[in-house]
């Protein structure tokens, strides 16, 4: 089978046939960094990572490439920066921001299995080429300058809205685009625009005397342009981007360059929920990556579940976040994971995951396979399909949702661990005695400690050891120290923090 994927531009699914096989090019619209991310914006990383590999498997590694790109020049970095550094020149406060929220983000989809792009520009390093595209923009008659702005003249565009398919009376509403009065028709929308004093700005293009600053949708022209030419293969992003977005990217760039596309497949994401509700800060349901992994309910999830959890779901569908279905996927991983840490993986790619993620990247029923391959007991196949995944196929990478949190034994915790032991979950292994009050746990650990130091005494370090490695697989550190005054061997626990 060759691969197929659906097509936002002709609403179809479609065979994939690259402009150059030797050079596949993605683009796919990064971060804004000025916070965490959210679960929501790392379901496109992770659909994206899934098709990069793919791409790399059918075209070979070193064929495809792959740019996403850091937003580091917005109003809402600007706030924040204000906001979090009063004291510090806006333009360090803002470098303060982007290069901590930046880091932030690359270290939270590693956790996740993400491999790193090809090339991740940042906008604040493109902005001669944005220049240059709304200079020629201007002299094409597609663009014209108003009150210190550039703005997009949609009207000289007869197919604008092909990507969203809507009416103009539509995208007005869609876009509650400004109706400013220097703008020809409330749909023109700004490529460039003057900064205040103290804002980050540049020397401004097409005449304008003022300094200022790019509109978004010009970053990605500009970056997609000056990283993978004028048109190029696969365009993604989440399907809340499609309008305005995608669309003002495509008419910058079709008319900046006089080509047919910009790039021949769009492809995009559902949209997460969380527990049945959209996500947001006033509802109380917003998770961020980093929370997810250091703690969540609770638990510090592995970020091996998160990605599972993510890719059970078909990538267009709309996705329900919820700890059940997270605590599942990390019982499959569990079960998945049975004694597969020594066992090398196929040299061949299981053919029914490759031909499921073929049509259209199934991830579900990729899920389907591997369970399938457990079934039939064929484990060398499991662990190169969950390799190819992103997924280790190693317990000890999956072992983080420990029971013991740090500050977290409230009632509510410990119902919920009471619940998962019920279900036999992996964060008490096999010979974890369950521990569901405080008092029971630290009675536990108590006798833990003491068959440890007993089997210290009898030189039997293998077995220390190995029971001093349970304890910390479950969050518990131990120091030893010798009594000053006996000479005993005195042992202390703490959580590992
Ligand atoms: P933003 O930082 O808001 O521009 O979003 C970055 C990426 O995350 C874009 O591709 C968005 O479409 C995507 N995204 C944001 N929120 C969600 C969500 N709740 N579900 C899925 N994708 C999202
Ligand atoms: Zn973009």
């Amino acid at each position: 089978m060759a691969l197929r994927l659906y097509n936002t531009l002709t609403r179809k699914k479609e065979d994939f046939r690259p402009l150059d096989p030797a050079n596949v090019r993605m683009y796919v619209c990064g971060p804004t960094v000025y916070d965490f991310a959210h679960i929501g914006n790392a379901r496109p990383v992770i659909v994206f990572d899934v098709l990069f590999r793919l791409l790399r498997h059918l075209y070979g590694p070193e064929h495809v490439t792959y740019v996403r790109n850091v937003t580091d020049v917005d109003d809402k970095i600007n706030a924040r920066a204000a906001e979090e550094y009063p004291d510090l020149p806006l333009n360090e406060a803002i470098r303060c921001v982007t290069e901590k929220t930046e880091k932030q983000f690359h270290e939270d989809v590693a956790a996740l299995g993400c491999l790193p792009p090809t090339a991740e520009p940042r906008a604040t390093e493109h902005i001669a080429a944005m220049k240059e595209m709304i200079e020629d923009l201007v002299k094409n008659g597609c663009a014209y300058v108003a009150e210190d702005h550039v703005l997009f003249d949609v009207a000289s565009m007869p197919d604008y809205g092909k990507l969203s398919g809507r009416s103009l009376d539509e995208m007005i509403a869609g876009a509650r685009v400004e109706v400013a009065p220097y703008k020809r028709d409330p749909m023109d929308f700004v490529l460039w625009k003057p900064s205040k004093p103290g804002e980050p700005s540049w020397p401004s293009p097409a005449g304008i005397a003022t300094p200022g600053r790019p509109g978004w949708h010009i970053e990605c022209s500009a970056m997609s342009w000056k990283h993978l030419g004028q048109t190029f293969d696969i365009h993604g992003g989440g399907i809340d981007l499609v309008f305005p977005h995608h669309e003002n990217e495509i008419a910058q760039s079709r008319c900046a360059f006089h080509t047919p596309v910009m790039a021949n497949y769009w492809l995009h994401n559902g949209f997460l929920q969380v527990e049945g509700e959209k996500m947001a800060k006033s509802l109380g349901n917003f998770v961020t990556i980093h929370e997810l992994l250091t703690g969540w309910k609770g638990f510090p999830w592995p970020g091996e579940a998160i990605r599972l959890h993510m890719l059970r779901t078909h990538y267009r569908q709309p996705l329900d976040w919820t700890f059940e279905g997270l605590n599942e996927c990390h019982k499959v991983l569990w079960e998945w994971y049975d004694g597969l840490t020594l066992v090398s993986p196929a040299d061949n790619l299981p053919k029914v995951a490759i031909e499921a993620l073929e049509d259209d990247l199934n991830t579900p029923n990729v899920v389907t396979a591997l369970h399938g391959l457990k079934r039939s007991g064929d484990l060398a196949a499991l662990k190169a399909g969950l390799n190819f995944l992103g997924l280790s196929g190693d317990r000890a990478n999956i072992l983080r949702a420990v029971p013991f949190v740090a500050g977290g034994w409230e009632d509510a915790a410990n119902k919920v661990i009471g619940a998962r032991h019920a279900q036999g979950h992996p964060a008490f292994g096999s010979t974890v005695v369950a521990v569901p009050t405080p008092l029971a746990r630290d009675e536990e650990i108590r006798s833990r400690i003491e068959k440890r130091n007993a089997a210290r005494k009898a030189k039997d370090f293998k077995e220390a050891d190995r029971i001093r490695d349970e304890l910390a697989a479950m969050g518990i550190e131990l120091k030893d120290a010798k009594d000053p005054k006996t000479g005993e061997l005195v042992t202390t626990w703490q959580v590992a923090r």
